[in-house]
């Protein structure tokens, strides 16, 4: 059985493969959804198509556009990341031995009735080591994903991560700072955006403060900041919390030359009026107070491409800058 260090920094390997600014939500959607299958003390393999439905799922949810198309990707090449130290493929021994860059399609996936799950000696590691599993679960969230979407990925695979917090002190005692591979927060960023757009919802105009204090409100990254988006002013937008929900769900960006709503066609509403949350579709932006502040192009850009879920709602200027 492998040490819980030696599980976690096996992990950890997968997310410094990531490139700066590509995200890829797929390895880490899996490693979740395998996660909870051992936490529910599920067996240790299971055949891809069993997973099928709800990896596509997942992806349509929480990825960008037309990932759950490419769902079985991590299935297939988890097993070669690290040396096959965080995942185990069996089937057909034939199939198996093809090309690493060779990816079977879904059908033949599901046809040869191909298993996967974690090693022998992770999987005896994650179930046995307190605390171990939901440290691996809280890491991955946190490299991966926007904090608003944490409570719904976990509450979707129904993941429990209020376990004990055992391995964040043997890693303390260990003396491994786990804080320095990531990217320090600015902690004055939320308080600039904020005031850039004089602390109000820049789509809806939700401006509650409990007392002086500005309730409700938050600073949103337009590049994620765990994929190397600034701490900028161009790279914010001040949100209610539905909207930077919303926002980071890919419910809706921002074009870049009028800053105009943009909502999915994905994104459905009853309401149509003006209670519906479609009514913002096609407004401009509630503007910040100087237009140093605007969102840049490149970070809209980067939310067009990697979060929001094409294909847009028309009228609007996404089309020209998809094709570019
Ligand atoms: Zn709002």
């Amino acid at each position: 059985m492998k040490s819980a260090i030696e599980v976690l920094d096996a992990f950890e390997n997968i997310r410094r493969a990531q490139r700066a600014g590509i995200y890829a939500p797929h390895k880490p959607l899996l490693i979740l959804l395998a996660l909870s299958r051992v936490q529910r003390g599920e067996q240790r393999l299971v055949s891809f198509a069993a997973v099928d439905q709800q990896l596509k799922q997942l992806l349509a949810e929480f990825g960008p556009s037309s990932a759950a198309k490419s769902r079985h990707y991590p299935f297939w090449h988890l097993a070669t990341d690290g040396r096959g130290a965080l995942w185990e493929l069996t089937g057909p021994r034939e199939f198996l031995k093809r090309a690493a860059g060779h990816t079977p399609g879904l059908t033949e996936l599901r046809k040869h009735e191909v298993k996967g799950g974690f090693p022998l000696d992770v999987d005896e590691a994650l179930r046995h080591q307190p605390g171990l599993l939901q440290a691996v679960a809280s890491r991955l969230l946190d490299a991966y994903f926007p904090s608003t979407l944490h409570a719904d990925i976990v509450a979707s695979l129904g993941l429990d991560l209020d376990g004990p917090g055992e391995v964040r002190e043997a890693r303390l005692l260990a003396g491994i700072d786990t804080s320095t591979s990531r990217r320090r927060r600015d902690p004055g960023f939320r308080e600039r955006v904020l005031r850039a757009y004089e602390y109000r919802c820049c789509v809806c105009g939700f401006d509650l403060r409990i007392g002086l204090t500005p309730a409700g409100l938050e600073a949103a990254h337009i590049q994620w900041h765990h994929v190397g988006g600034p701490d900028i002013e161009p790279n914010g937008l001040s949100l209610c919390a539905l909207h930077h929900k919303l926002f980071d769900l890919g419910a809706f960006t921002v074009e870049p030359s009028e800053h105009r709503l943009v909502f999915s066609q994905l994104a459905i509403s009853g309401s149509r009026g003006m209670g519906g949350e479609l009514q913002f579709h096609g407004r401009t932006i509630l503007p910040p107070q100087h237009p140093d502040l605007l969102p840049a192009p490149e970070f809209l850009a980067w939310n067009v491409t990697n979060v929001f879920k094409k294909p847009a709602r028309r009228p609007s200027a996404l089309t020209a800058l998809a094709a570019r």
